[in-house]
């Protein structure tokens, strides 16, 4: 077998190994098998292409990706043990964005290697590609995780003519690229670089901190393009399958994330959502003045102890307070008195998809207790008490009554229909929406003030002890 035919065969077993993991991580009952699936294909691809005699036996260039590699190494792997499960937003954003900056400099670089009057014109136009694309995705990520980081503000930043502007620098870049595409010149790809980096900051800066994630997903699939487009340069088969596997799985995640918040890419993108908020007073009152029933961890502790059937509607909240082992906690000790218990997931619960299955995963809690919405819903009407942990917008009723409201349209959790519904949160504060949830003032209702996991705690004792 001549080495050609090797590599290909190697990068085949790689690029399976890299679909695999897609398939895994789409249940979170297989996701850690896929992950390793993933990390394997990487490896059997990184490896081979160390073995390769044009790679191995040019010293200079070896040392150089050897060191890079170190560096790389020595910031990304404490960075992701570090992580906070509320920061892996900006993490994903900050990584994202180096990927497509790593795609953009390919480019650059193959740019200025080519030989000039002999090249065939598509060859120019996948390096334009993957420097612009790889460039709106670097300035995007970088200010997406400014955001999210809070260096700079979270809400939307809007000025007078902004649409128009982004729409003029949007065709000064594709002029740009025509330009250099008619020219070869080295000047012109530069400008090009430069004002595809403009573009992704002024893109970016339209979108609320709160919408950053589905924007995350979009530069995600930008720098999958990227990449598969310096894979059409490189004549790399595994760097354009691998391109367009994350190009294809980060436009379908960016998609279902929009129809899971019930709006769609374009409201996300340009609509400015967030920059008005209509907040709650403090603990207990509305800013109307409107009171709420609320209530002690022993009353909800005597409420669940006797119920038949309790769900916990986990949310960003709980994110917050880490309070995902002792929400299972709570649950072990209904369940040991009987209770039947789930855990009815939203798909845009917390900040970024999947985040409920991947905390509750971590605390070990039974798959067969995890319902999506849509069977979680199926049973709402017979459930005692849906107890809501930290959770607002993803169970507000305006979803499906209030037709001027934004979240109306996004499918919700109707913890509206069962008998009893009990809110653990610290004040009347709205959610990431910046709306009121008028079921928080429902009678049925009750408040149990406090931070969730305190609260989680208060109640194991109070089960205990009914
Ligand atoms: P929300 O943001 O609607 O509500 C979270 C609630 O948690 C707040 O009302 C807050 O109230 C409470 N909270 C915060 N900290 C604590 C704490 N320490 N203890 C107890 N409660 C706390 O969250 P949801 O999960 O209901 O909804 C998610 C929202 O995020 C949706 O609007 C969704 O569209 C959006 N979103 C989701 C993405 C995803 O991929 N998952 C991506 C982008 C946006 P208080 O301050 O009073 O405690």
């Amino acid at each position: 077998m001549s080495r050609g035919t090797a590599t290909d065969l190697v990068y085949l077993i790689a690029i399976v190994g890299f679909i695999l993991a897609l398939k895994g991580l789409s249940s979170p009952k297989r996701a850690r098998i896929g992950n390793l699936a993933g990390a394997v294909g990487m490896l059997i691809a990184v490896g081979w292409t160390f073995s390769l005699p044009e790679v191995h036996s040019d010293t200079h260039n070896l040392v150089l990706m050897l060191i890079a590699m170190v560096i790389g190494a020595a910031i990304a792997v404490p960075a992701a043990r570090l992580v906070k499960m509320t920061a892996m937003p900006q993490m994903v954003a900050i990584f994202n964005g180096v990927g497509g900056g790593a795609a953009a400099l390919v480019s650059i670089t193959e740019f200025i290697g080519l030989p000039h009057g002999t090249v065939a014109i598509y060859k120019i136009a996948e390096v334009l590609f993957g420097v612009l694309v790889g460039s709106v995705s670097f300035a995007g990520s970088a200010v997406a995780f400014a955001k999210l980081q809070e260096l700079m503000t979270g809400r939307p930043v809007t000025y007078p003519g902004q649409q128009a502007i982004n729409a003029v620098v949007g065709a000064g870049v594709l002029a740009l690229a025509a330009a250099t595409l008619a020219t070869s010149s080295s000047t012109l790809l530069l400008l090009l670089l430069l004002a595809s980096l403009v573009l992704g900051v002024i893109f970016v800066l339209p979108i609320g901190g709160a919408d950053v994630p589905v924007l995350i997903s979009l530069l995600n699939s930008f720098t999958g393009l990227a990449v598969a487009a310096s894979g059409f340069t490189l004549d790399s088969n595994l760097l354009i399958v691998a391109g367009t596997l994350v190009g294809a799985s980060g436009i379908l995640l960016t998609r279902m994330m929009s129809q899971a918040m019930g709006r769609s890419l374009p409201n996300i993108l340009f609509s400015a959502f967030g920059s008005v908020v209509t907040a709650s007073g403090g603990d207990g009152q509305s800013v109307e003045g409107r009171s709420v029933r609320t209530g002690t961890s022993d009353d909800v502790g005597v409420l669940l102890a006797y119920a038949r059937k309790v769900a916990i509607v986990p949310g960003y909240g709980l994110a917050v307070a880490q309070a995902q082992h002792t929400a299972r906690e709570l649950a072990d000790s209904l369940a040991e008195r009987g209770v039947e218990v789930f855990y009815a997931i939203h798909p845009v619960a917390g900040r970024m998809p999947g985040h409920m299955n991947v905390l509750l995963a971590e605390a070990n809690v039974p798959y067969d207790q995890l319902k999506e919405m849509d069977e979680a819903n199926a049973e709402m009407s017979t459930v005692d008490v849906a107890l809501v942990v930290g959770a607002n917008d993803v169970v507000n009723p305006a979803a499906k009554s209030s037709p001027g409201s934004p979240i109306y349209g996004m499918p919700i959790i109707n913890v509206d229909q069962a008998a009893n519904v009990v809110f653990l949160k610290r004040s009347m504060r709205p959610g990431f929406a910046g709306i009121d949830n008028e079921l928080l003032y429902d009678p049925k209702t009750t408040m149990l003030f406090g931070d969730a996991k305190e609260s989680l705690a208060k109640l194991i004792t109070a089960v205990v002890a009914a």
